[in-house]
Protein backbone atom coordinates (compact mmCIF):
# COMPACT_ATOMS: atom_id res chain seq x y z
CA UNK A 1 0.00 0.00 0.00
CA UNK A 2 2.66 1.92 0.90
CA UNK A 3 4.46 1.86 -2.53
CA UNK A 4 1.12 2.05 -4.26
CA UNK A 5 0.61 4.95 -2.66
CA UNK A 6 4.19 6.62 -3.59
CA UNK A 7 3.09 5.57 -7.16
CA UNK A 8 0.06 7.57 -6.88
CA UNK A 9 1.91 10.15 -5.88
CA UNK A 10 4.49 9.90 -8.48
CA UNK A 11 1.93 9.77 -11.37
CA UNK A 12 0.23 12.36 -9.96
CA UNK A 13 1.29 14.89 -12.95
CA UNK A 14 2.22 14.30 -15.99
CA UNK A 15 5.45 12.67 -16.23
CA UNK A 16 8.29 11.85 -18.55
CA UNK A 17 8.47 7.85 -18.65
CA UNK A 18 10.73 5.63 -19.61
CA UNK A 19 9.83 1.74 -19.65
CA UNK A 20 12.66 -0.83 -20.10
CA UNK A 21 12.68 -4.80 -19.63
CA UNK A 22 15.15 -7.83 -20.04
CA UNK A 23 17.54 -8.52 -22.83
CA UNK A 24 15.77 -10.43 -25.43
CA UNK A 25 12.05 -10.07 -24.75
CA UNK A 26 9.01 -12.31 -24.33
CA UNK A 27 6.14 -12.09 -24.23
CA UNK A 28 5.50 -10.88 -21.02
CA UNK A 29 8.48 -8.99 -20.29
CA UNK A 30 6.95 -6.64 -23.91
CA UNK A 31 3.65 -7.27 -23.15
CA UNK A 32 3.61 -6.22 -19.33
CA UNK A 33 5.47 -3.36 -21.02
CA UNK A 34 3.43 -2.16 -23.32
CA UNK A 35 0.01 -2.64 -21.81
CA UNK A 36 1.43 -0.62 -18.82
CA UNK A 37 2.74 2.46 -21.55
CA UNK A 38 -0.65 1.84 -23.31
CA UNK A 39 -1.99 2.66 -19.48
CA UNK A 40 0.20 5.47 -18.61
CA UNK A 41 -0.51 7.38 -22.03
CA UNK A 42 -4.21 7.15 -21.25
CA UNK A 43 -3.14 8.91 -18.35
CA UNK A 44 -1.60 12.12 -19.97
CA UNK A 45 2.04 10.78 -19.67
CA UNK A 46 4.72 10.84 -22.33
CA UNK A 47 6.25 7.29 -22.43
CA UNK A 48 8.77 5.81 -24.60
CA UNK A 49 9.64 1.85 -23.98
CA UNK A 50 13.66 0.65 -24.58
CA UNK A 51 14.46 -2.62 -25.46
CA UNK A 52 17.95 -3.89 -24.24
CA UNK A 53 17.63 -6.04 -27.44
CA UNK A 54 15.39 -7.09 -30.61
CA UNK A 55 12.23 -9.55 -29.78
CA UNK A 56 10.64 -12.36 -31.77
CA UNK A 57 8.65 -11.02 -34.92
CA UNK A 58 5.42 -12.87 -32.89
CA UNK A 59 4.94 -10.19 -30.31
CA UNK A 60 5.00 -7.84 -33.51
CA UNK A 61 0.93 -7.17 -32.99
CA UNK A 62 0.97 -5.88 -29.36
CA UNK A 63 -0.23 -2.55 -29.78
CA UNK A 64 2.67 -0.12 -29.14
CA UNK A 65 4.99 -2.27 -30.63
CA UNK A 66 5.63 0.47 -33.41
CA UNK A 67 7.08 2.90 -31.20
CA UNK A 68 9.39 0.74 -29.05
CA UNK A 69 12.64 1.64 -28.92
CA UNK A 70 15.50 -1.23 -30.01
CA UNK A 71 18.64 -0.65 -28.51
CA UNK A 72 21.88 -0.76 -30.37
CA UNK A 73 24.34 1.25 -31.64
CA UNK A 74 21.95 2.87 -34.02
CA UNK A 75 19.75 4.21 -31.30
CA UNK A 76 22.44 4.30 -28.21
CA UNK A 77 22.64 7.77 -27.74
CA UNK A 78 19.01 8.52 -27.97
CA UNK A 79 18.38 5.93 -25.52
CA UNK A 80 20.75 7.23 -23.29
CA UNK A 81 18.76 10.99 -23.45
CA UNK A 82 15.49 9.55 -23.09
CA UNK A 83 16.77 7.72 -19.30
CA UNK A 84 18.59 10.67 -18.32
CA UNK A 85 15.70 12.86 -19.10
CA UNK A 86 12.82 10.67 -17.78
CA UNK A 87 11.28 11.73 -14.64
CA UNK A 88 10.21 7.82 -14.14
CA UNK A 89 11.93 5.07 -15.01
CA UNK A 90 9.63 1.62 -15.02
CA UNK A 91 12.09 -1.58 -14.89
CA UNK A 92 9.43 -4.61 -15.65
CA UNK A 93 10.22 -8.45 -15.34
CA UNK A 94 14.08 -7.95 -14.67
CA UNK A 95 15.33 -8.32 -10.96
CA UNK A 96 19.17 -7.44 -11.55
CA UNK A 97 20.41 -4.56 -13.87
CA UNK A 98 22.78 -7.03 -15.55
CA UNK A 99 19.46 -8.02 -17.38
CA UNK A 100 19.36 -5.23 -19.77
CA UNK A 101 23.41 -5.11 -20.57
CA UNK A 102 24.42 -1.79 -21.88
CA UNK A 103 20.94 -0.03 -20.75
CA UNK A 104 22.05 -1.15 -17.06
CA UNK A 105 24.94 1.38 -16.44
CA UNK A 106 22.48 4.05 -17.70
CA UNK A 107 19.57 3.26 -15.55
CA UNK A 108 21.66 2.92 -12.80
CA UNK A 109 22.99 6.49 -13.05
CA UNK A 110 19.92 7.58 -13.88
CA UNK A 111 18.33 10.59 -11.57
CA UNK A 112 14.45 9.82 -12.40
CA UNK A 113 12.43 7.97 -9.76
CA UNK A 114 13.29 4.09 -10.71
CA UNK A 115 9.71 1.56 -10.25
CA UNK A 116 10.45 -2.50 -10.31
CA UNK A 117 7.57 -4.65 -11.30
CA UNK A 118 8.58 -7.89 -11.57
CA UNK A 119 8.28 -11.49 -10.28
CA UNK A 120 11.63 -13.13 -10.34
CA UNK A 121 13.59 -14.44 -7.18
CA UNK A 122 16.14 -12.19 -5.16
CA UNK A 123 15.41 -8.80 -6.84
CA UNK A 124 18.60 -6.77 -6.27
CA UNK A 125 18.28 -3.48 -4.48
CA UNK A 126 17.97 -0.18 -6.74
CA UNK A 127 14.50 0.73 -7.16
CA UNK A 128 12.88 3.40 -5.32
CA UNK A 129 9.93 2.00 -5.51
CA UNK A 130 8.96 -1.94 -5.88
CA UNK A 131 6.47 -3.85 -6.39
CA UNK A 132 8.10 -7.59 -6.57
CA UNK A 133 6.38 -10.78 -6.33
CA UNK A 134 8.31 -13.53 -6.34
CA UNK A 135 4.92 -15.62 -6.15
CA UNK A 136 3.03 -13.60 -9.49
CA UNK A 137 2.44 -15.84 -12.34
CA UNK A 138 3.72 -13.01 -14.34
CA UNK A 139 4.71 -9.20 -14.25
CA UNK A 140 1.28 -8.80 -16.46
CA UNK A 141 -0.35 -9.95 -13.53
CA UNK A 142 1.48 -7.59 -11.10
CA UNK A 143 0.83 -4.52 -13.77
CA UNK A 144 -3.14 -5.13 -13.73
CA UNK A 145 -3.23 -5.22 -10.05
CA UNK A 146 -0.68 -2.35 -9.72
CA UNK A 147 -3.14 -0.45 -12.37
CA UNK A 148 -6.39 -1.86 -10.15
CA UNK A 149 -4.94 -0.63 -6.89
CA UNK A 150 -4.44 2.69 -8.62
CA UNK A 151 -7.94 2.88 -8.94
CA UNK A 152 -7.66 2.67 -12.80
CA UNK A 153 -9.23 -1.00 -14.22
CA UNK A 154 -11.65 0.82 -15.99
CA UNK A 155 -8.93 1.83 -18.39
CA UNK A 156 -7.89 -1.45 -19.32
CA UNK A 157 -8.98 -1.74 -22.47
CA UNK A 158 -8.67 -4.24 -25.33
CA UNK A 159 -5.19 -3.35 -26.72
CA UNK A 160 -3.71 -2.93 -23.59
CA UNK A 161 -5.66 -6.07 -22.06
CA UNK A 162 -4.43 -8.56 -24.90
CA UNK A 163 -0.56 -7.02 -23.98
CA UNK A 164 -1.20 -8.34 -20.45
CA UNK A 165 -3.01 -11.81 -21.45
CA UNK A 166 -0.33 -12.62 -23.78
CA UNK A 167 2.29 -12.08 -20.96
CA UNK A 168 0.17 -14.24 -18.55
CA UNK A 169 -0.52 -17.17 -20.72
CA UNK A 170 2.97 -17.20 -21.80
CA UNK A 171 4.62 -17.73 -18.47
CA UNK A 172 2.01 -19.71 -16.72
CA UNK A 173 2.63 -22.03 -19.85
CA UNK A 174 -1.18 -21.79 -21.03
CA UNK A 175 -2.40 -21.70 -17.60
CA UNK A 176 -0.77 -25.17 -16.68
CA UNK A 177 1.85 -24.22 -13.97
CA UNK A 178 1.21 -23.96 -10.32
CA UNK A 179 1.65 -20.53 -10.33
CA UNK A 180 -2.00 -20.34 -12.27
CA UNK A 181 -4.09 -19.09 -9.59
CA UNK A 182 -7.66 -18.16 -8.83
CA UNK A 183 -6.21 -14.71 -8.94
CA UNK A 184 -5.06 -15.63 -12.47
CA UNK A 185 -8.24 -16.46 -13.34
CA UNK A 186 -10.18 -14.08 -12.32
CA UNK A 187 -7.77 -11.19 -13.65
CA UNK A 188 -8.43 -13.14 -17.34
CA UNK A 189 -11.64 -13.34 -16.28
CA UNK A 190 -11.80 -9.74 -16.06
CA UNK A 191 -10.43 -9.17 -19.46
CA UNK A 192 -12.28 -11.39 -21.09
CA UNK A 193 -14.96 -9.42 -20.05
CA UNK A 194 -13.55 -6.20 -21.88
CA UNK A 195 -13.59 -8.05 -24.98
CA UNK A 196 -10.34 -9.11 -25.46
CA UNK A 197 -9.77 -11.85 -28.55
CA UNK A 198 -7.72 -14.63 -26.84
CA UNK A 199 -7.99 -16.95 -30.18
CA UNK A 200 -6.33 -14.37 -32.17
CA UNK A 201 -3.33 -14.01 -29.07
CA UNK A 202 -2.62 -17.88 -28.96
CA UNK A 203 -2.85 -17.70 -33.01
CA UNK A 204 -0.14 -15.03 -33.22
CA UNK A 205 2.04 -16.53 -30.31
CA UNK A 206 1.91 -20.05 -30.70
CA UNK A 207 0.70 -20.62 -34.90
CA UNK A 208 2.81 -18.54 -36.46
CA UNK A 209 5.84 -20.11 -37.34
CA UNK A 210 7.94 -19.84 -40.70
CA UNK A 211 8.62 -23.31 -42.24
CA UNK A 212 12.35 -23.14 -41.54
CA UNK A 213 11.24 -22.92 -38.05
CA UNK A 214 9.38 -26.19 -38.06
CA UNK A 215 11.67 -27.65 -39.86
CA UNK A 216 14.56 -26.53 -37.68
CA UNK A 217 12.28 -28.27 -34.44
CA UNK A 218 12.21 -31.43 -36.37
CA UNK A 219 15.83 -31.98 -37.15
CA UNK A 220 16.33 -30.62 -33.22
CA UNK A 221 13.83 -33.62 -32.27
CA UNK A 222 15.24 -36.20 -33.94
CA UNK A 223 19.21 -35.60 -33.74
CA UNK A 224 19.87 -33.24 -30.86
CA UNK A 225 17.95 -34.21 -28.35
CA UNK A 226 20.24 -36.25 -25.53
CA UNK A 227 18.03 -37.98 -22.77
CA UNK A 228 20.46 -38.97 -19.47
CA UNK A 229 18.07 -41.33 -18.27
CA UNK A 230 19.90 -42.12 -15.04
CA UNK A 231 19.63 -38.32 -14.20
CA UNK A 232 15.91 -38.19 -15.11
CA UNK A 233 17.54 -35.06 -17.57
CA UNK A 234 17.22 -34.09 -21.34
CA UNK A 235 19.18 -31.58 -22.69
CA UNK A 236 19.70 -30.13 -26.35
CA UNK A 237 22.58 -28.03 -27.43
CA UNK A 238 22.44 -26.26 -30.98
CA UNK A 239 25.77 -25.50 -32.62
CA UNK A 240 25.97 -21.64 -34.74
CA UNK A 241 26.40 -23.50 -37.84
CA UNK A 242 23.12 -25.07 -37.16
CA UNK A 243 21.70 -21.75 -36.50
CA UNK A 244 22.96 -20.87 -39.33
CA UNK A 245 21.41 -23.35 -41.36
CA UNK A 246 17.88 -23.24 -40.52
CA UNK A 247 18.50 -19.34 -40.87
CA UNK A 248 17.00 -18.99 -37.07
CA UNK A 249 15.28 -15.74 -36.57
CA UNK A 250 15.09 -14.24 -32.60
CA UNK A 251 12.55 -16.27 -30.86
CA UNK A 252 12.51 -19.22 -33.17
CA UNK A 253 14.56 -21.35 -30.53
CA UNK A 254 11.78 -20.40 -27.59
CA UNK A 255 9.71 -23.37 -26.20
CA UNK A 256 12.55 -25.86 -27.37
CA UNK A 257 13.50 -26.44 -23.73
CA UNK A 258 9.83 -27.35 -23.02
CA UNK A 259 10.04 -30.52 -25.40
CA UNK A 260 12.58 -31.87 -23.50
CA UNK A 261 11.11 -31.50 -20.69
CA UNK A 262 7.39 -33.70 -21.71
CA UNK A 263 9.39 -36.43 -21.63
CA UNK A 264 8.01 -39.19 -19.40
CA UNK A 265 10.19 -39.25 -15.78
CA UNK A 266 12.07 -36.22 -16.98
CA UNK A 267 12.48 -33.42 -14.12
CA UNK A 268 15.30 -31.39 -15.55
CA UNK A 269 15.97 -30.39 -18.83
CA UNK A 270 18.28 -28.01 -20.17
CA UNK A 271 18.77 -25.99 -23.95
CA UNK A 272 22.54 -24.43 -24.74
CA UNK A 273 22.45 -22.59 -27.41
CA UNK A 274 25.62 -20.89 -29.06
CA UNK A 275 25.29 -17.19 -29.78
CA UNK A 276 28.37 -15.78 -31.12
CA UNK A 277 29.25 -13.65 -27.92
CA UNK A 278 28.14 -16.97 -25.12
CA UNK A 279 26.38 -20.01 -25.02
CA UNK A 280 23.04 -19.07 -23.59
CA UNK A 281 21.28 -21.52 -21.46
CA UNK A 282 17.46 -22.12 -20.81
CA UNK A 283 16.81 -24.38 -17.72
CA UNK A 284 12.99 -25.97 -16.49
CA UNK A 285 12.17 -28.28 -14.05
CA UNK A 286 9.16 -29.95 -12.49
CA UNK A 287 8.57 -30.32 -8.48
CA UNK A 288 11.54 -29.23 -5.64
CA UNK A 289 14.44 -29.12 -8.03
CA UNK A 290 15.29 -25.27 -8.35
CA UNK A 291 17.12 -24.46 -11.63
CA UNK A 292 16.84 -20.55 -10.34
CA UNK A 293 19.21 -21.81 -7.85
CA UNK A 294 21.16 -24.71 -10.12
CA UNK A 295 21.56 -21.59 -12.82
CA UNK A 296 23.00 -19.12 -10.39
CA UNK A 297 25.52 -21.30 -8.55
CA UNK A 298 26.85 -22.78 -12.12
CA UNK A 299 25.88 -20.94 -15.30
CA UNK A 300 25.95 -17.09 -14.09
CA UNK A 301 22.10 -17.07 -14.21
CA UNK A 302 18.95 -17.04 -12.18
CA UNK A 303 14.77 -16.72 -12.61
CA UNK A 304 12.56 -18.70 -11.13
CA UNK A 305 12.48 -21.92 -8.92
CA UNK A 306 11.05 -24.21 -11.67
CA UNK A 307 12.13 -21.91 -15.12
CA UNK A 308 15.54 -20.13 -15.22
CA UNK A 309 18.32 -18.98 -17.95
CA UNK A 310 22.30 -18.46 -17.71
CA UNK A 311 25.15 -17.89 -19.58
CA UNK A 312 28.29 -19.66 -20.45
CA UNK A 313 31.60 -17.94 -22.10
CA UNK A 314 33.46 -21.73 -22.42
CA UNK A 315 32.93 -23.49 -25.97
CA UNK A 316 29.35 -25.46 -26.32
CA UNK A 317 30.79 -29.00 -25.74
CA UNK A 318 32.71 -27.62 -22.94
CA UNK A 319 29.58 -26.28 -21.64
CA UNK A 320 27.57 -29.30 -21.89
CA UNK A 321 30.21 -31.65 -20.79
CA UNK A 322 30.07 -29.28 -17.30
CA UNK A 323 26.61 -29.34 -17.50
CA UNK A 324 26.67 -33.63 -17.63
CA UNK A 325 29.55 -33.71 -15.33
CA UNK A 326 27.46 -31.81 -11.99
CA UNK A 327 24.04 -34.18 -12.41
CA UNK A 328 25.71 -36.53 -9.35
CA UNK A 329 25.66 -33.65 -7.48
CA UNK A 330 22.28 -33.52 -7.66
CA UNK A 331 21.42 -36.99 -7.75
CA UNK A 332 19.19 -36.83 -4.37
CA UNK A 333 17.08 -34.73 -5.89
CA UNK A 334 16.85 -35.86 -9.79
CA UNK A 335 16.40 -39.85 -8.69
CA UNK A 336 13.83 -41.44 -6.81
P1 LIG B 1 14.21 -18.46 -20.73
O1 LIG B 1 14.87 -19.77 -20.52
O2 LIG B 1 12.81 -18.60 -21.21
O3 LIG B 1 15.04 -17.50 -21.52
O4 LIG B 1 14.13 -17.80 -19.29
C1 LIG B 1 13.49 -18.45 -18.21
C2 LIG B 1 13.41 -17.51 -17.03
O5 LIG B 1 14.74 -17.24 -16.54
C3 LIG B 1 12.83 -16.14 -17.37
O6 LIG B 1 12.07 -15.71 -16.28
C4 LIG B 1 14.04 -15.27 -17.57
O7 LIG B 1 13.76 -13.93 -17.26
C5 LIG B 1 15.08 -15.86 -16.64
N1 LIG B 1 16.42 -15.79 -17.21
C6 LIG B 1 16.80 -16.20 -18.44
N2 LIG B 1 18.11 -15.99 -18.65
C7 LIG B 1 18.59 -15.44 -17.51
C8 LIG B 1 19.89 -14.98 -17.10
O8 LIG B 1 20.89 -15.04 -17.83
N3 LIG B 1 19.97 -14.44 -15.85
C9 LIG B 1 18.90 -14.35 -15.02
N4 LIG B 1 19.07 -13.81 -13.81
N5 LIG B 1 17.67 -14.77 -15.37
C10 LIG B 1 17.51 -15.31 -16.59
MN1 LIG C 1 7.87 -12.89 -16.64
Amino acid sequence: MQQINALKELLASPKKIMITTHHKPDADALGSSLGLAGYLKKKGHQVQVITPSDYPSFLNWMSGNEEVLVFGPKTDAKAQQIIREAEVLFCLDFSALSRINELGEYVRQAKGTKVLIDHHLQPEDFADIMFSDTNAAATAEIVYEVIRALGDEALVDVPIGECLYAGIMTDTGSFRHASTTRNVHMIIADLLHNGIDICKIHRNIYDSYSETRLRFLGYVLKDKLKVVREYNTAFIAVTAAELKEYNSQTGDTEGLVNFALSIEGVRFAALFIDRTEAVKISFRSVGDISVNEFARQHFNGGGHKNAAGGISYIPLNETVDKFVSLLPLYADQLIN
